[in-house]
């Protein structure tokens, strides 16, 4: 089996693995897409200590077999890979915070015990069936390949909330935040603005729900804000992009005594003025990952209609094509979710 790895900064290899094998506990999944994550492509353009089973940690796909000791799962089901349910006996859960549990965080990261040696870029992977959620039949496979992202999104507009009619400011509009366009409206809010630069991916935001789309570098960017969510500025700022100075512009963009919210991973440091912090009065919710039920109230966000994830995917590849797919995302362009169909050129023979 051909597996698609990423060993380091610009380090994509295609290595043969054996094919996977049901253990305890484990359900093995014959994958059908996995989704490429800013995640990925920080590890791909930067190089860090990412985990192998991290880089590809979107999927969905049919389980193919079940190890001893696996129930909720069957040979034959479609599902796609989540979180597992906080664990109830770390010092967090006993304390708690099951939300916060710290089993759940490791298998996140790919540092447990049941971790697999690869993540999704490749065509089977045996995983703690406990990570696996059921699909339900209104949610292609492609689209199930994006319920991890959005769930991401559900988490953090938990943590940030947004009251009815409250106007929101998302900047960036890659996959998490044509998201967030579409969670913060299902929250509540009025007037939404999205700050991108490409002009395909603004395009898509106002198809998705974005009221205004506006360029980062607009010199009257601040008044056309206003024009849009109210004299006194956007309630809710959420950071979407993940660069390191979209930190400090996020918190002067919010009104006095807003909030903002931290969706995006800067890979680097970030500079911040403190006496803006303290005079906007803000608050700041930073969030990673999602509780087990926050997925499964996404999934039904979707089945019905509510949330589009379809329209976010811009291309699908082949586990060949992998490392040029990587390579365009390292750069502005206006793709958005690229998929790995591991199926496409999978047979090395
Ligand atoms: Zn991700
Ligand atoms: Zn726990």
């Amino acid at each position: 089996m051909r597996v698609g790895l990423i060993t380091g900064k610009r380090g994509l290899e295609l290595r043969e693995f054996p094919a996977p094998s049901p253990e305890p506990g484990k359900a093995v999944v014959e994958i059908a897409f996995c989704g490429i994550c800013g995640t990925d492509v920080h590890a791909y353009a930067h190089g860090g200590g990412y985990t192998p089973a991290i880089c590809g940690h979107e999927w969905a796909g049919t389980v193919s077999a079940c190890g001893p000791d696996v129930d909720g799962v069957r040979e034959g089901d479609r599902v796609a890979i989540g979180i597992a349910p906080a664990c109830g006996v770390c010092a967090l859960c006993r304390a708690g915070a099951p939300a916060q549990c710290s089993t759940v965080l490791m298998s996140m990261l790919g540092l447990d015990a049941m971790a697999p040696p690869h993540g999704g870029f490749a065509s089977a992977i045996a995983v703690n069936a406990a990570r696996l959620y059921g699909l339900r039949p209104q949610i292609g496979d492609a689209e199930a390949a994006l319920l991890e992202p959005a769930t991401v999104v559900t988490h953090a507009l938990r943590r940030t909330p947004v009251r009815v009619g409250e106007s929101a400011v998302v900047v960036g509009a890659g996959p998490i935040g044509l998201l967030a366009v579409q969670l913060v409206r299902l929250a509540g809010a009025g007037s939404v603005v999205v700050i991108e630069p490409e002009r395909s991916r603004a395009e898509l935001a106002r198809s998705l729900g974005a009221s205004e789309a506006l360029e980062p570098g607009l010199a009257d960017l601040e008044e056309r804000i206003r024009a849009v969510c109210g004299p006194a500025g956007p309630d809710l700022v959420l950071e979407c992009a993940g660069v390191p100075s979209t930190i400090q512009r996020s918190v002067e963009l919010v009104r006095r005594g807003g909030r903002v919210g931290l969706l995006g991973l800067a890979a680097a440091p970030a500079t911040i003025q403190p006496a803006a912090w303290l005079g906007k009065e803000v608050s700041l919710t930073a969030s990673l990952g999602y509780t087990h039920e926050e997925f499964e109230a996404t999934q039904e966000l979707a089945a019905d209609g509510r949330l589009q994830l379809a329209p976010l995917v811009t291309d699908t590849v082949g586990l060949g094509e992998l490392e040029s797919a990587l390579e365009r995302l390292t750069k502005p362009s206006g793709q958005v979710k690229i998929l790995v169909d591991p199926r496409r050129g999978a047979d090395p023979a």
